[in-house]
């Protein structure tokens, strides 16, 4: 089909479960004259689950400039053009950025259709701090770059996500915890499959775990952000704080049977050099 504008719709596609897609995600990938697909044979699977025969062209990386030109003259002929990933939003660590951009310089009409993205859906279930977060993508593979990169984030106070292969897990969580500190985190692991799982435990703990078990499948990792405020106290006052919290905890006659809303209530009061966020995670951890 051809109109008079054309236009360029970025289509979110499941991560896992093929449901996981929106009735105008499925209207929109009927009408468009063209899909750019990140992987034209994931494409097909669900093209055959939902009957959409829609023509595919493969869109990565590594596409060549030409063939993105030819894209950007179908658009500006007046064309529809949809974009989708092998899973999720396009362009979220994914092939679709190098279109976008020369779409929007040449003034084409661009429209995001949202849907599944394995950032979010993690972080939505990972119970860490949800007001602000950083989307800090795949860590760079070499030992020196990544060390780097994770101490650029030493101080950033919103959630940190990352993108990471099974088979870096391991090595990414020792790093982060040299690097972060031991900080509360989240394995967020095969979200919207038969085994999703989330393990909400500090960085230390899910570096034992690793240890013990092999990671598989896909993986998104959460780590809290930095305190800073709590950083700047003095750590050794901070830590005989929280040992006098524990030991508070462990004795059956203040804890017995109180919910933990209720036990955090009469810590913080009882514990005002201690944030709140920081109770509220000693009690879990001891719950
Ligand atoms: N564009 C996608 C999105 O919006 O989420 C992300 C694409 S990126 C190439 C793929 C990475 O996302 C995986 O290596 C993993 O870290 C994460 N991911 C994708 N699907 C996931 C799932 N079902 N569960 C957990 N993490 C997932």
């Amino acid at each position: 089909m051809t109109g008079a504008e054309g236009e360029l719709f970025l289509i979110a596609t499941p991560i896992g479960n093929l449901a996981d897609i929106t009735l105008r995600a499925l209207e929109t990938l009927r009408m468009v004259d063209l899909v750019a697909a990140e992987d034209t044979r994931t494409a097909r699977k669900l093209f055959s689950r939902y009957q959409i025969a829609t023509p595919l062209v493969a869109l990565h990386d590594n596409t060549s400039v030409r063939r993105l030109e030819e894209l950007l003259k179908r658009l500006q002929d007046g064309e529809r053009i949809g974009v989708i990933s092998e899973a999720g939003t396009p362009g979220v660590s994914d092939p679709g950025y190098r279109l976008i951009q020369l779409a929007a310089a040449a003034a084409i009409r661009i429209t995001p259709l949202p849907g599944a993205c394995a950032a979010v859906a993690a972080l939505s279930a990972s119970a860490l701090a949800l007001d602000a977060f950083y989307f800090a993508g795949f860590l760079p593979v070499r030992p020196g770059p990544c060390r780097r990169r994770l101490e650029s984030l030493q101080e950033i106070e919103a959630t940190l996500i990352f993108y990471e292969s099974p088979r870096r897990l391991n090595r990414a969580l020792s790093l982060l915890e040299e690097v972060l500190g031991d900080r509360p985190a989240c394995v967020a692991r095969e979200l919207t499959k038969i085994h999703e799982e989330f393990l909400r435990y500090p960085l230390s703990h899910l570096r034992v775990l690793g240890a013990e078990r092999e990671w598989r499948g896909e993986i998104t990792l959460l780590v809290a952000g930095c305190d800073l405020e709590l950083r700047n106290r003095d750590p050794e006052m901070m830590a005989d704080e929280e040992a006098r919290l524990q030991a508070r905890l462990a004795d059956p006659g203040f804890a017995g049977e109180r919910s933990t809303r209720d036990l955090v209530q009469s810590l913080t009061a009882e514990f005002p050099l201690l944030k709140r966020r920081r109770i509220y995670e000693i009690v879990l951890s001891v719950s």
